[in-house]
């Protein structure tokens, strides 16, 4: 397996970050996950967007322009010789002192990871995957705003570690005020009197890109929607519950707690329609994306 580290594809066993490496010491730097279908990386330039603006947020000035980090993405597919992929683009404040001064890093660390998509057990889409409410809250926008994609990822993995004795495929956080928030790893959506409900970005969540596609589809499809505060209960006086992220797509939800749900209609009718949104994207960019074998 080959990583991209800086400025080159070189064999993962090679590959060494610093010790000294601020993204280890303090978690500081942030990262993107995107799903490649047939040679095409989705939503590429949404993603690549929303990496400028995360690294805007810690004030870190990325090494690469947009044109540099999509280059570094194809090598890394092409030296593994994957087209349908998961790949995950990470950068770090880089090495330098002990010392929380960003300042005293002189250059990021830029790292690209890719791996064959292993697709997840047709049964989750059939029939759903469970979820829990976790005690552990989501951090507020004040303190840690989820906008950053950070590598501060505590949060969210105490929220996963509770799942870990139970069932529950995915863990879901309330806010500080116990409204819903988000899941661990995705955006939840759920549908009331025929209205598709999702907690509003000011609840404190990561605008997730799959959620934003999700909602336009949405409203292209004639479905209602509605974006706010919404609390526990009305979660499971839901009809049909999903959770949205790049690589689980529109995933049906069985479960929250003690209420069960079944696949509806819209949620069957979001899945499809994603799809098909996936597939025109994937015919439309395939001239634009180098080809992976030359
Ligand atoms: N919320 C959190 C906390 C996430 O980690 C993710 C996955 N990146 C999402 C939501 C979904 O975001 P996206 O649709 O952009 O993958």
């Amino acid at each position: 397996m080959y990583v991209y580290l800086n400025n080159r594809t070189i064999p993962s066993g090679e590959a060494r970050v610093s010790v000294f490496d601020h993204g280890f010491l303090y978690g500081d730097g942030i990262y993107e996950t995107m799903r490649v279908y047939d040679g095409v990386v989705f939503m590429f330039d949404e993603h690549i967007e929303r990496l400028h603006r995360s690294a805007s947020l810690i004030h870190l000035d990325l090494p690469k322009d947009s044109a540099a980090i999509k280059m570094a993405v194809y090598d890394t597919l092409k030296a593994n010789y994957l087209t349908n992929a998961y790949v995950r683009v990470t950068v770090s404040r880089g090495h330098g002192p002990i010392g929380l001064d960003p300042a005293l890093c002189k250059e990021p660390t830029f790292v690209v990871i890719a791996t064959d998509f292993k697709d997840y057990p047709r049964s989750f889409y059939d029939e759903g995957i469970k979820l829990m409410i976790v005690s552990v809250r989501r951090n507020i926008r004040e303190a840690l705003n989820p906008q950053i994609k950070s590598l501060n990822f505590l949060n969210n993995i105490l929220a996963k570690i509770e799942t870990k004795q139970t069932d529950s495929y995915e863990a879901l956080m309330l806010n500080s005020e116990g409204y819903l928030a988000e899941g661990a790893i995705s955006n939840i959506f759920f549908v009331r009197d025929k209205v598709l409900c999702t907690p509003s970005i000011e609840c404190g969540i990561l605008d997730g890109i799959t959620r934003g596609l999700v909602l336009a589809i949405a409203a292209r499809s004639g479905v209602t929607v509605e974006e706010g505060d919404f609390a526990p209960e009305d979660l499971y006086l839901a009809t049909e519950v999903f959770v949205t992220n790049t690589t689980m797509e529109v995933m049906p939800v069985s479960r929250v707690d003690a209420a069960h749900f079944d696949v509806g209609e819209i949620t069957k009718l979001l899945m499809a329609n994603y799809r098909h949104e996936v597939k025109a994207y994937v015919r439309e960019k395939k001239g634009e994306s180098p080809s992976l074998w030359q």
